[in-house]
């Protein structure tokens, strides 16, 4: 069963039913995020007794929102591992550096974690087309859970995307649109023609259970520590489902009575070239603006306006984090670094967080004695071609 009891908005407060369809807030149209009765939750679940369940995305069902486990749409999702990178470490100083290693999902990215979710509990709610706009991960995770779920996606992707995006979408029979511009272009395609066809739009943070999936980030994580969070997480910041989920998670984790009030500082790192976090975290502002021109080798960061960013900059701030952006040509230097030393092929997203570490380091802004956790987003294999 679900301890889900109601859907509130991020900006205004405002309480939604949650087993109705609904996807932000009807008044400021800002994020809806969904509540839990933790108090009847703490008292009858058992974190150490829950590590005896599969290790899996559905592990910790109680706090997430599919009702009906007969709706769980699984690919084998979650439960992938914490990587001790000793020889990094070694190389950077850090003795305790870790990769989670989200690559290791099905349709090679930690999108599945998220659509998932968002598939799972719209179905569950009667949902049978679905629509997104894609820097490509995300179309791929989409049409796979639709696929086994026997429903319908479209995708709206750039199409400068990469090749096995496109193919991986192909694939499984999804409606394909290519768009002429970047995930901005393509979300305001898929809104058009989602509102004429009836489809359930699940952009990114514009309805609430995407960031339900990838709130267990937090959980496993928390989990592979021992329950005592690293000192510092770096995350490679796209549209930042990631970074609030996980933020979410540890407010709900101490509320359950499973950690307690410490928290790590939070780092969003991101491409020189599309860095809207980054500047507005800088220049202490309270909402991201859009990113003029946005160019980057790594497509997930490739986000130039964020629904987000308010919460996003919350999370960064309230944790005592930063934001760092590095170019690409670091970008590419640190994802054959983590190769060479580590044997881990990571998406380029990720090597970003590798780059920011280096920043940080010479910055002084972590120390040797800090457990220091680097989110790997997706597998090196879905690249497109770079010969270099
Ligand atoms: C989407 C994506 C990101 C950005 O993730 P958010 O949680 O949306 O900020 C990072 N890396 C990869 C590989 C992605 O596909
Ligand atoms: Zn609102």
């Amino acid at each position: 069963m679900s301890y889900l009891t109601h859907l509130e908005c991020s900006l205004c407060q405002a309480i939604y039913d949650p087993d109705q369809l609904i996807r932000v807030c009807l008044t400021c149209e800002h994020p809806l995020l969904a509540r839990y009765d933790l108090p009847r939750a703490a008292a009858a679940l058992d974190r150490d007794e829950m590590k005896h369940r599969p290790n899996t995305l559905w592990r910790y069902h109680e706090m997430l929102p599919v009702r009906d486990p007969c709706f769980r749409i699984s690919l084998g999702e979650g439960g992938t591992p914490l990587l001790k990178l000793n020889n990094l470490g070694r190389l950077f100083g850090l003795p305790y550096l870790y990769l989670k290693d989200e690559g290791q999902n099905p349709t090679g990215s930690f999108k599945a974690l998220g659509l998932a979710m968002a598939v799972s509990r719209a179905v569950e709610l009667g949902v049978k087309e679905f629509v997104i706009p894609t820097a490509g991960n995300a179309g791929g995770a989409l049409a796979a859970y639709c696929a086994r779920a026997g429903v319908c996606a479209h995708v709206y992707m750039p199409q400068d995307a990469p090749l096995i995006n496109i193919l991986e979408v192909q694939m499984t029979g999804a409606d394909l649109h290519l768009v002429n511009g970047l995930i901005n272009d393509a979300g305001r395609e898929a809104a058009v023609d989602a509102q004429v066809g009836g489809w359930f739009d699940v952009s990114t943070l514009k309805e609430p259970y995407r960031v339900e999936g990838k709130k267990m980030m937090g959980y496993e994580l928390a989990a592979a520590f021992n329950w005592e969070l690293p000192d510092v997480i770096i995350y490679p910041t796209g549209g930042g489902t990631g970074l609030i989920g996980m933020w979410k998670a540890f407010a709900e984790m101490e509320a359950l009575g499973w950690i307690d009030s410490r928290r790590p500082r939070m780092v969003a790192a991101q491409a020189s070239g599309c860095a809207p976090v980054v500047k507005a975290f800088h220049d202490g502002a309270e909402a991201t603006e859009p990113w003029p021109n946005a160019a980057t080798i790594a497509g997930g960061l490739r986000v130039p306006v964020t629904i987000g960013g308010r919460l996003m900059l919350q999370a960064l701030r309230e944790s005592n984090g930063t934001g760092v952006a590095v170019p690409d040509h670091r970008i590419q230097a640190a994802l054959s670094l983590l190769a060479q030393r580590e044997g881990i092929f990571v998406s380029l997203e990720a090597a970003a967080t590798i780059a920011a570490l280096e920043d940080l380091i010479s910055q002084g802004w972590v120390h040797p004695d800090e457990r220091i956790l680097i989110f790997n987003t997706g597998s090196g294999m879905k690249h497109r071609l770079m010969l270099t």
